[in-house]
């Protein structure tokens, strides 16, 4: 593979073109009117314009990507996330035109890619399931008597779902019918697909997730897990691995069957197979997702691999050389998501231009961004900035940095989820490992946050008074 293009944007572009270099592999850039001048752009090898700013003339316009990457020569396509990264038919097309789309071919993504499909392939290899139904469920008599067997609350889910969104809680039977059309209406639009099913809801439950890597040879290897407890609306904000509450044994249980659903669906490359684990460290599988995870960096920094640069390789027909007994968890990473959002104002986005961006630099301290000083958010896309990642040896070394990360990360023009994380790494119940998905819903308040960003205040405002009397102390000394 000497020429790769990155079908995406941002962020993750950069990281892809970083190990592209890294192997001698020249990158093509694509890019939108609205990112002309964006620092993935210039990184590229080449670079070619795919249409206007709104993703579905642009970014997810496949049709146009393998036009140019025809054109242009490309011999694979990395897809990043989002956009058509889990798209089979994109896939599909990459591989008609004899590009190597890198990533799992056409028929796991579509297997994985609807929860239902999911559930069935994973059927015969005795993975544990939440308890609910395996198929799509359209009539509200029906749900309720399901949902009497399982057990209120239940989770009514959209069969298509993605991004936390299409999810339904319902806590009584009275509720059951109303909820159940709201959902397949919800799902219908989101989605272009009303299938909706039935499962029981967790009460408490941490998201623990399974890097796996397959490759052409049989070989699928799993490298450990990452908590992504830490959500608000059914979607990550903070990340680690490894999680707090795994023992050497659940972890191995979780990596065999990560490894068994990968198998079900014949994967190639990067997955990631979701688990929830409930209070008393049952596991369940959740769903698989067939691409690199935006969260991907922590495994990187406690297995010593480089993903981007192993998924190319398996691209390429290569067999992992790692061996699964080798592989180590070394000290621990946390990712925080720093989006654009204002986190005192239920986490709306906030548009605006980087008027002030300096990211922290340092031993531990890992940025993967997009962005830079002057900068107008685009509306178009995913309003995240940028991925602020620690490494320590311990826990509590990565969670002290990331502490210092964020007070050394300076952000003006846009709010950010920065002030949300320090309220994590600073809580009880983050840092002795003690929380679940409801993380937000119960220690996070408005009230709360004032009142830690006000202490903060009042502390800076004395050491202000602080450096300014000693400074008048100096100036006082009469000259001889
Ligand atoms: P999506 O594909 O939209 O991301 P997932 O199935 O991966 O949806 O679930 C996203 C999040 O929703 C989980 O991390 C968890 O917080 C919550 N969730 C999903 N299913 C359940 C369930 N059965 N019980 C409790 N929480 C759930």
């Amino acid at each position: 593979m000497k020429k790769i293009l990155i079908a995406n944007r941002g962020e993750i572009a950069i990281r892809v073109m970083k190990t592209a270099r890294k192997m001698g592999i020249k990158t093509v850039a694509v890019y939108s009117e609205a990112d002309r001048n964006a620092p993935h752009v210039r990184l590229a090898d080449e670079s070619v314009c795919i249409g206007e700013a709104s993703s579905n003339k642009s970014y997810l316009r496949g049709d146009k990507i393998i036009q140019e990457a025809l054109k242009l020569n490309v011999d694979g396509i990395h897809p990043g996330y989002g956009f058509l990264s889990e798209n089979a038919s994109f896939a599909e097309l990459c591989e008609k035109n004899n590009i190597i789309f890198i990533g799992p071919k056409s028929k796991s993504i579509k297997m994985m890619g609807d929860k239902l499909a999911a559930k069935e392939a994973v059927k015969d290899y005795n993975i544990p399931m939440v308890p609910g139904v395996d198929r799509a469920v359209t009539n509200p008599n029906e749900a309720a008597e399901i949902a009497s067997q399982i057990g209120f609350p239940i989770l009514i889910k959209a069969a298509a779902g993605g991004g936390g969104k299409g999810m339904r809680i319902v806590e009584k039977e009275t509720a059951v019918k109303e909820q159940m059309e709201r959902a397949i209406s919800e799902a219908t639009s989101a989605f272009g697909d009303g299938a909706v099913f039935i499962e029981k809801y967790i009460t408490s439950p941490r998201h623990i997730e399974i890097q796996v890597l397959a490759d052409s040879h049989g070989n699928v290897l799993h490298f450990f897990e990452r908590e992504c407890s830490v959500q608000r609306r059914h979607q990550k904000v903070v990340e680690e691995a490894p999680s707090s509450i795994l023992t050497c044994e659940l972890r191995e249980q979780m990596g065999q069957a990560a490894i068994k659903v990968a198998q079900s669906c014949d994967y190639l490359g990067a997955g990631t197979v979701e688990f929830l684990v409930d209070n008393k460290l049952n596991f369940y599988f959740l769903e698989m997702n067939t691409r690199l995870q935006v969260e991907h960096p922590v495994t990187e920094l406690i297995s010593g691999i480089d993903l981007v640069e192993q998924q190319i390789k398996i691209a390429r027909g290569e067999a992992i050389t790692i061996k699964q007994e080798d592989l180590k968890i070394n000290g621990h990473a946390i990712e925080l998501r720093v989006y654009a959002e204002d986190s005192m104002n239920d986490f709306l986005p906030s548009i605006g231009t980087l008027n002030t961006y300096k990211i922290p630099v340092g031993t531990g301290i890992r940025v993967d961004d997009g962005f830079e000083e002057g900068m107008a958010i685009p509306i178009y896309y995913d309003p995240m900035l940028s991925k602020l990642i620690t490494y320590g040896k311990t826990r509590e070394e990565a969670i002290q940095l990331m502490i210092e990360a964020i007070n050394n990360y300076k952000v003006e023009g846009v709010l950010t989820t920065l002030p949300f994380g320090k309220f994590v790494c600073e809580h009880e119940a983050f840092r002795s490992g003690n929380f679940d998905t409801h993380f937000v819903k119960n220690y996070y308040t408005l009230e709360k946050l004032k009142v830690a960003t006000e202490e903060e205040a009042k502390l800076a405002a004395l050491i202000g008074l602080k450096i300014y009397i000693e400074d008048q102390k100096q100036l006082r000394i009469p000259a001889k």
